[in-house]
């Protein structure tokens, strides 16, 4: 008989898995809170211009979303960002520096010392380090590339993909393949060379090497085409309240336009954020809140503008710059979202997206709203040297954005694993576990609908 599987929430991980287990025949019904579809991918047309409010890109690190496009007629929508978006700029001392990509430039680069490039060299012969769970990003970059590595390269990157602090996060959680590196080859430098080769004889894409892509009208494409495929196997503004076990499988309340509604099924895929995950499982065990609970999701604003292109002296060749957070700014960096893709604005106007807060300064939450995105605004023009006004803004605000894998995350990996295994037909998913980007979020969405399959 066809088993049933409830998928609670509707972001790209829960789409996914519901959809490849769909394809392998099992009777999916998605159970999502807002009226929309997307969780953090949410886009924006006002006024002519395109603001994804969460998500700008995807790296197409996983067949699964060429797979998804193929199926489900995206072909036509589908965008790859610009070839300019490979330059990608780093402030220092209030000046735009272009991320060497070569040899080369890195020798000629300003945005490091003649000492940190030096210091480099010495990266092949140091040795090993102890167990990269509970050593900290900064440590481990520290050690092997120094200090000033760690300020200009590494800060800045680590907030402009997790929000987060290079203190903060265990290396072997949030960067798995970087600590590989060392555990496997002995070394970055040597490790990049020999990992490029081996990729090659495999035909696998790393991250640096994986296209970057988005849709026509934005990130929103992708679920809004998954969500099309459910029809009404998919039930909007349905808050799951409770899980139940029954004899034979469970029952997943939830609240359908204030009516309490229960489906019956042989499995349950929950999707939602840790925070939310805490309170419908801790009746399974005790410590499940406690592990969720302790699971950081520091704030951010996201900062939308647009302007005149004439207004903008700085030239428009790239994919936006980071800001260390030594260089004491009131954001984390700028996305320059209409050099990237095309179909953001019209010819005339260029469009920014600029982050704020994250774990460098979650109490930005604690300032006056206006008075903050000012600054920021001031703080901006003056770097990109614009002299006009916006024509456009707006912003959206995360309570809680993105989770981060701190020093200690390799706890609640091993208790989700323990609880998988005790609670059979349980499956716990989302961008807590398996990486935060939308690849790795995809990725492990079919990971999880294996998992499922084999154990139903
Ligand atoms: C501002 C921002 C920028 C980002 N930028 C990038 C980027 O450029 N590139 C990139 O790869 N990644 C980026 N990310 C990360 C990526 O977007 C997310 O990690 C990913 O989209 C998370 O997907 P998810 O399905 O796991 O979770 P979510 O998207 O959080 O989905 C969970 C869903 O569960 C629903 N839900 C919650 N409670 C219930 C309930 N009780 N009942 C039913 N449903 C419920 C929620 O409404 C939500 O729809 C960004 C994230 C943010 C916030």
């Amino acid at each position: 008989m066809q088993k049933t599987v409830v998928v609670i929430g509707a972001g790209i991980s829960g789409l996914t898995s519901a959809y490849l287990l769909s394809k392998k025949g099992f009777n999916i019904r998605i159970l999502e809170k807002k009226s929309e579809v997307g969780g953090s991918i949410e886009s924006l047309t006002e006024n002519g211009f395109l603001f994804d409010r969460g998500p700008n890109s995807a790296l197409e690190t996983t067949p699964v979303i060429s797979q998804l496009v193929e199926e489900l007629n995206l072909k036509g929508e589908l965008l790859y960002a610009n070839k300019a978006a490979n330059k990608r700029y780093i402030l220092r001392n209030n000046e735009l520096h272009a991320l060497p990509m070569s040899p080369p430039a890195l020798v000629k680069t300003k945005l490091f010392s003649a000492k940190a490039k030096f210091r480099l060299l010495a990266e092949p012969f140091i040795g090993k380090s102890h167990d990269g769970y509970y050593q900290s990003l900064a440590e481990f970059v520290r050690r092997r590339l120094g200090q000033e590595f760690l300020d200009y390269a590494i800060n800045p990157f680590v907030a402009g993909v997790y929000a987060g602090r290079p203190e903060d996060l265990s290396v072997k959680s949030a960067f798995p393949k970087l600590y590989a590196l060392e555990e496997k080859y002995g070394g970055l430098i040597i490790g990049t060379i020999r990992s490029i080769r081996e990729r090659k004889k495999r035909a696998e894409k790393s991250k640096q090497s994986a296209k970057m892509l988005s849709f026509k009208s934005g990130m929103i494409a992708l679920p809004k085409a998954i969500a099309n495929y459910f029809g009404d196997k998919l039930i909007l503004s349905a808050e799951v309240v409770s899980v139940d076990k029954t004899a034979d499988g469970y029952i997943v309340s939830y609240r359908h336009k204030e009516i309490d509604e229960a489906i019956v099924c042989d499995a349950v895929l929950s999707t939602v954020p840790s925070y939310v995950a805490g309170d419908l499982f801790s009746k399974f065990d005790t410590g499940f809140k406690t592990h969720c609970d302790s699971i950081y999701y520091p704030p951010v604003l996201v900062y939308f503008l647009a302007y005149n292109k004439k207004d903008i002296k700085q030239p428009l060749d790239g994919f936006g710059f980071l800001i260390p957070e030594k260089e004491k700014k009131s954001f984390l960096g700028a996305l320059w979202s209409s050099v990237i893709f095309p179909f953001r604005a019209d010819d005339n106007f260029a469009t920014f997206t600029l982050f704020i807060g994250g774990s460098r300064n979650p109490d930005f939450v604690k300032e006056d709203r206006n008075k903050l995105l000012d600054r920021v605004r001031n703080e901006f023009e003056e770097l990109m040297k614009i002299n006009g006004k916006p024509v456009y803004s707006s912003h959206r605000f995360w309570e809680k954005a993105i989770p981060q894998y701190n020093i200690g995350y390799i706890e609640h990996e091993r208790f989700f694993d323990e609880f998988e295994k005790q609670n059979p037909g349980l499956f716990i998913s989302g961008n807590f576990r398996g990486g935060i980007s939308v690849g790795d979020c995809i990725k492990n969405a079919e990971l999880v609908a294996e998992k499922i399959l084999n154990n139903l």
